[in-house]
This record gives structure tokens, C-alpha cells and sequence, in this order.
């Protein structure tokens, strides 16, 4: 089977042959049949007055029946935001349940979170895979964390020589590894470029890694 890019985390949905995404949505957001989706309930959106816990998870659960939905995500924590820390754990931990009992895998947002991802992740014995996105910490974190058995995805820091992920970078199990664009307008090739270079490997090689990863986790392709 061909080995095609996979980009595991993006707002934005590419035309493109040569390409498997997961294209994450708003609750309200209806999905195609083609692609690969992910919804999620957010922690930035317990800022919202309206928010409602038990119908947003309702909502959710019914996105998470489709076969396209094929994880659940963004859910997380986020120290660095101003909605109580406790509010985010209580939302997290029903999102915990809920993917342990639909059996999808979990995208998580973590800003400053790891301990608390991680004791979370102890605490409900989770089974699902989680893939932590928009990764750019440490060596010491790649090793909290994939110890936890937990997939790491980087997306467009990698692209700033600076920051301290082109550093760390190598210290990625290539097992646990995925890449994705997220926000950014770029095409996702540009990452696996920058990554190729940062662990002097062949684009293809890399390419069947991350996609074996993909079809390990998901089994599935489409
Ligand atoms: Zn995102």
C-alpha cells in the first residue's frame, strides 16, 4: 500500500490525493462522508456563557457514532488560560469516559498540563491512544510523555530553527510520532521536509513511518 502524507491535526481541509488529514470541527460543523474527522469539546470553550456541559457532550457523542469521526478532539487542559483550572478537569475527565466507551482516540490540547494529562490518563486506566498536537516541549517531556505512552504531533514550530523543538525533536520515538499543520497555512510536505532534514532521514522512509503509525492506530484507510 502507498505510503501517503498524513496530516493528523488541521482546521483546514486540502484537496489533495496524495494526502490522509483529520480534520478537526466545531460541534456545529457538519462533517462529509469523505476525510477524516475529529470534534471535541474544547476547554477555551467553557468561556463561552452559553456553554452547556450535558448537551455539548450529547452532541458529541452522537458526532463520535459516524465511522468518519474518528477521534475526539481538541480536549485538554490549559493552565494559561483564565477558565478555573477545575471546570477544564471536570471536562476533560467526561471526555476521558466518553472516548474509553466509543473507542476513539483523543487529541489533546495541553498547555502546561503534562502532569495533570498524565495523572488523568493513570487515574481513569485509559486504553485509547492519545496523541498530545501542537507538541513542542522538551527531551525530558518527549520522555513523560511517550512514556505514558503517549503520541506526540508537531506542526509548524518546527519550521523556527530557534525554538527548542529542533532541538529536541530527534529524542522522538519514531513509533509515537505524528505531524500536522493545524492552523497554519502551509501544506504539510513543508513539515515533513523540515522533519526529514532534523533527523537526517529519507522523506519516504519517514513518510511509511508516520503513515504505519497511522493505519497502526486507526486501522483504517481511506
Ligand atoms: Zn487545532
Amino acid at each position: 500500500m502507498e505510503s501517503k502524507f498524513v496530516d493528523i491535526h488541521t482546521h483546514r481541509v486540502k484537496d489533495c490525493d496524495d494526502l490522509v488529514q483529520i480534520v478537526n470541527l466545531d460541534l456545529e460543523q457538519p462533517c462529509l462522508e469523505q476525510d477524516y474527522y475529529s470534534y471535541g469539546i474544547h476547554p477555551w470553550d467553557l468561556d463561552n456563557a452559553e456553554f452547556q456541559l450535558e448537551k455539548a457532550l450529547q452532541t458529541l457523542e452522537e458526532k463520535l457514532k459516524l465511522p468518519q469521526v474518528v477521534a475526539l478532539g481538541e480536549a485538554g487542559l490549559d493552565k494559561m488560560h483564565k477558565t478555573s483550572f477545575e471546570r477544564q478537569i471536570k471536562l476533560f475527565e467526561r471526555q476521558i469516559e466518553l472516548s474509553e466507551a466509543m473507542q476513539k482516540p483523543m487529541i489533546l490540547h495541553d498547555v502546561r498540563s503534562h502532569n495533570e494529562i498524565i495523572a488523568l490518563r493513570k487515574k481513569h486506566k485509559a486504553r485509547q491512544p492519545w496523541i498530545l498536537h501542537g507538541f513542542s516541549g522538551t527531551e525530558q517531556d518527549i520522555k513523560q510523555l511517550i512514556g505514558q505512552g503517549i503520541y506526540l504531533s508537531v506542526g509548524e514550530s518546527l519550521l523556527h530553527p530557534k525554538r527548542k523543538i529542533s532541538k529536541s525533536f530527534k529524542f522522538i520515538d519514531l513509533d509515537y510520532l505524528f505531524l500536522e499543520t493545524d492552523m497554519a497555512k502551509i501544506g504539510i510536505e513543508t513539515i515533513y521536509e523540515t522533519a526529514a532534514n532534523l533527523l537526517e532521514m529519507d522523506i519516504d522512509v519517514l513518510r511509511a513511518q508516520i503513515f504505519s503509525n497511522f493505519a497502526r492506530l486507526f486501522g483504517l484507510e481511506k
